[in-house]
């Protein structure tokens, strides 16, 4: 039945995870090690998140995993073998360091791979299968599920995500390139009640930030940003500024609020008068879309400040945008 297939499906994953870790440390993957070693990653690190490599070799994992009897149709289902046009299977990751993909039950479900030049695609990941849905995972959940910090702190990536841990922020999770689902964001609010953005710097980062607020908020989460600075994305931060320089980061990460107050503020030159008014209907229209009238009160007053002007001009005016939208 289709209990029983998803069970296989997780032993071969399991078994894959396994062969792919004692190959980091197998000769020919040597070359996988050293790269996880460059990037700073001790070996306590490589155990707790089962780091691996796949050999550069066609076959390496479906040798493997046809002796403890897999087929083809087996190898297929989760996603480590592809087939080509007469029916022959490769294996799906070659020549890769390899993140294994764990869910909250501890599972295996799917992997990502990245290669160890500047060769594309950088990362290879698991295709959607019986047990692996990249809408509904993320990556290390895992272990930040166990965290006491009380809030998670999601980044783009799996160097992120591992960099943060091995400096001891043990909250980090991934949603690994794809946009956060709300389904991501329902998970995530099982575990904790509030979820700091700390995505990339660059614009798409930045973009996939202004998305991500209002599915979290409306899981049930409160929201901060982080704002990197000095550094493309949390692990080059931490190398090039250590883990109290990160620490400071989070301390000065901005309520979701604030957040978008500065992006709208930085549209506007609020040297300009007629700029300045732009500025705060567009302010009062966001604050105007806040459930709260305390948190509208609080918000306004911040923007009046940014202005320059007097925060009951400004209530007046967020007053008059939220009776709009009734
Ligand atoms: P690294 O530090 O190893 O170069 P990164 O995490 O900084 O990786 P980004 O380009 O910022 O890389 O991408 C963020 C995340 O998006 C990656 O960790 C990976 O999960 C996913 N990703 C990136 N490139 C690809 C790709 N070509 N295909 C699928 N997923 C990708
Ligand atoms: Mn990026
Ligand atoms: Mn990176
Ligand atoms: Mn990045």
């Amino acid at each position: 039945g289709a209990k029983e297939r998803r069970e296989k499906l997780l032993t071969i994953n399991k078994q894959a995870a396994r062969a792919f870790h004692r190959w980091l440390y197998a000769p020919e993957g040597a070359q996988g090690l050293a790269y996880l070693q460059k990037r700073g990653l001790s070996k306590g690190t490589l155990t707790r998140f089962g780091l691996g490599f796949a050999p550069n070799r066609w076959d390496a994992l479906i040798q493997e995993l046809s002796k403890e009897g897999y087929d083809k149709r087996d190898l297929l289902d989760a996603g480590l073998a592809v087939s080509n046009k007469d029916g022959r299977i490769y294996d799906r990751f070659r020549n890769r360091v390899m993140f294994p993909i764990i869910d909250t039950g501890g599972n295996v479900i799917g992997f990502g791979g990245r290669v160890m030049d500047d060769s594309t695609p950088k990362y290879l990941n698991s295709p959607d299968t019986p047990v692996y849905n990249k809408s509904r995972n993320v990556f290390a959940l895992n272990i930040a599920k166990k965290s006491k910090a009380g809030q998670v702190i999601l980044t783009e990536g799996y160097m992120d995500t591992i960099s943060l841990h091995q400096a001891g922020f043990d909250s980090a999770v991934a949603s690994l390139g794809t946009s956060l689902t709300p389904d991501h964001a329902q998970l995530l609010s099982r575990y904790f009640p509030q979820a700091i953005l700390a995505y990339d710097g660059d614009g798409p980062g930045v973009a996939a930030a202004q998305r991500a607020i209002p599915l979290l908020e409306k899981a049930g989460l409160k929201v901060r940003v982080l704002r990197m600075r000095g550094a493309k994305d949390p692990d080059e931060f931490i190398k090039s500024y250590g883990r109290e320089a990160f620490q400071r980061l989070l301390d000065q990460s901005e309520n979701q609020v604030d957040y978008r107050l500065d992006q709208i503020k930085k549209k506007y030159n609020l040297e300009d008068d007629a700029q300045k008014v732009a500025f705060l209907q567009e302010a009062a229209q966001m604050l105007s879309t806040l459930p709260s009238a305390v948190e509208r009160e609080i918000y306004g007053g911040h923007a009046a400040q940014t202005a320059g002007v007097s925060p009951e001009t400004m209530a007046l005016e967020v007053k008059k945008a939220f009776q709009q939208r009734l």
